[in-house]
């Protein structure tokens, strides 16, 4: 028996009875051998495609005894930055490097070497990092409203590292706000299935307790499910404009007014489209109001580093108000290391990605942004379009530029596979089985388009002669996604991360 017929046979338990057996399945001996010999096949095909370089580069698990020459070490970085570099700059990648283009690379690359000394914690040393997070900041308060409120919200915000760090001081927020302005204890927070992981990931850090939604045909969160489970424990809801996996916009505006009725809090996440929206809309395109603008919403995340085309390492968090913004700064008045005070989750902090983002946003202007989001558009519009014309395929939702594929007649992940083998980096995703292509500049080069397109075609074709093929991912994926034993598929998640950080 091996791991496949047992998720065969036990697939249909309930969840909680799953976990049960599980635990107690994992201390019969006869299956804990046989789960570790899975495992370590599993680490041995693993470490085998995650290091790649263990025969080409010297390996150093300690440090040299002398110092190595910077020609030589440069020498090497530069060798396996030609091995990785071809296959993003050509636009095989979904998302990952949202611009690209070598001048714009080394701009940013000019402007990091100038700041690379640089901490934001020493605001007296460093005034210009000061002042390149405060203009980030406002630029994008001004993208996300600032000025068009009813309320003349003032809009207040910090740089942060990315995304799941905008969205961990966010949830943070909410969490210390209802314990202090409402006596909350047990802090609940309300997110569709489809949020990013990252809100999983704030519940767990700070101990709040996630209530999921399902999403709708149309990949949309269940507006009239949020409204049934907010309770007085509630301290937010959660949109997404759009999602991750479906490119799909949550109702921001029904959600967020819900979450004004209750006095509780609502964070649009758009650290996705934040460099999208407000450019669509004024392209005239057909997008929701998703930010300041709606009385109910009182945060947003935005990624700076996505569509933004800052280096990676920046994003943007927002509020409404200074006062929630309080929440989010960490003081200290007693340590002997001095009077402390620092606005987001680090300590110290490289100035120069902010200078690199600040110079990044200066350089693009709003003409340069709505002529990127017109682009990625058009072509986003092209790629559906091809995909309507392969029936097997079927697009997820009405996407605008995240565009998600399924199929009911093919196994998907095969599909999938094959583009892997045509030079393709696109993202698995399940439940349900799909996979989806974040557009960006990358794409909107001439030929790109075309060529996803054929070598789809080429892929669905390939599958529907070869159907069943056992090698590649898509085993992997199937079996993922139909294991009962959810804490087994965790653990393996865990045991790649320890497969990354093997020499
Ligand atoms: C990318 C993303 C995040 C998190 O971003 P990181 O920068 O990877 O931490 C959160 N939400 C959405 C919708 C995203 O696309």
């Amino acid at each position: 028996m091996n791991i496949e017929t047992i998720s065969g046979k036990l697939g249909w338990l309930p969840k909680s009875t799953a976990r049960m057996i599980e635990k107690r399945m994992k201390k019969i001996p006869k299956v804990k051998k046989l789960l570790d010999e899975e495992n370590a096949k599993l680490m041995v095909t693993l470490e085998h495609s995650l290091k790649p370089y263990k025969d080409k580069f010297e390996r150093h698990a300690a440090l040299p005894k002398s110092g190595i020459s910077h020609e030589k070490i440069l020498n090497e970085i530069k060798q396996m930055q030609s091995l990785e570099e071809s296959r993003w700059r050509d636009g095989y990648v979904s998302g990952g490097i949202y611009h690209g283009n070598q001048e714009h690379i080394d701009f940013l690359n000019k402007v990091y070497a100038l700041q690379s000394q640089t901490n934001p914690l020493h605001s007296d040393l460093f005034p210009s990092a000061t002042k390149f997070e405060a203009e980030i900041v406002s630029m994008v308060a001004n993208m996300m409203g600032r000025g068009k409120t009813t309320d003349n919200a003032p809009l207040a915000g910090t740089v942060t590292s990315g995304g799941t760090e905008s969205i961990l001081c966010a949830v943070k927020v909410y969490r210390d706000r209802a314990r202090e302005e409402k006596g909350v204890s047990h802090p609940e927070m309300i997110v569709a299935t489809t949020a990013h992981a990252a809100f999983d990931k704030a519940a767990q850090y700070f101990g709040i307790k996630q209530v999921k939604i399902n999403v709708d045909k149309h990949y949309r969160v269940n507006v009239e499910e949020v409204k049934r489970h907010i309770n007085g424990n509630t301290v937010c809801i959660v949109g997404s404009a759009p999602t991750f996996p479906h490119g799909a916009f949550d109702d921001i505006e029904k959600l967020s007014y819900l979450a004004f009725k209750h006095d509780i809090g609502f964070h649009t996440d758009c650290c996705l489209g934040g460099f999208i929206v407000p450019f669509a809309e004024k392209l005239g395109y057909k997008v929701p109001v998703v930010d300041f603008r709606l009385p109910g919403v009182t945060s947003m995340s935005v990624d700076t580093h996505k569509y933004g085309y800052a280096a990676k390492g920046t994003s943007v968090v927002l509020y409404r108000t200074d006062e929630l913004r309080h929440y989010q700064y960490y003081a200290s008045t007693e340590w002997p290391g001095g009077l402390y005070n620092s606005p987001t989750l680090a300590g110290s902090r490289p100035g120069a990605l902010s200078a690199a983002c600040w110079a990044s946003m200066l350089a693009m202007g709003e003409e340069g942004y709505l002529k990127a989001t017109d682009s990625i558009l058009k072509t986003a519009k092209q790629v559906m379009a091809g995909i309507r014309e392969i029936p097997e395929l079927k697009i997820m939702g009405d996407p605008l530029w995240i565009i998600a594929v399924e199929s009911e007649t093919l196994n998907i992940y095969e599909v999938l596979d094959q583009m892997t083998q045509r030079h393709w980096n696109l993202n698995g995703l399940h439940k349900p089985a799909c996979f989806h292509i974040a557009l960006t500049l990358r794409h909107t080069q001439p030929g790109v388009a075309e060529r996803f397109i054929q070598d789809l075609k080429y892929s669905v074709a390939h599958v529907k002669a070869n159907p069943g093929n056992k090698s590649g991912m898509a085993p992997i994926y199937g079996m993922a996604s139909s294991l009962p034993f959810r804490g087994m598929v965790s653990d393996i998640l865990k045991r790649y991360l320890d497969a990354v950080y093997k020499v």
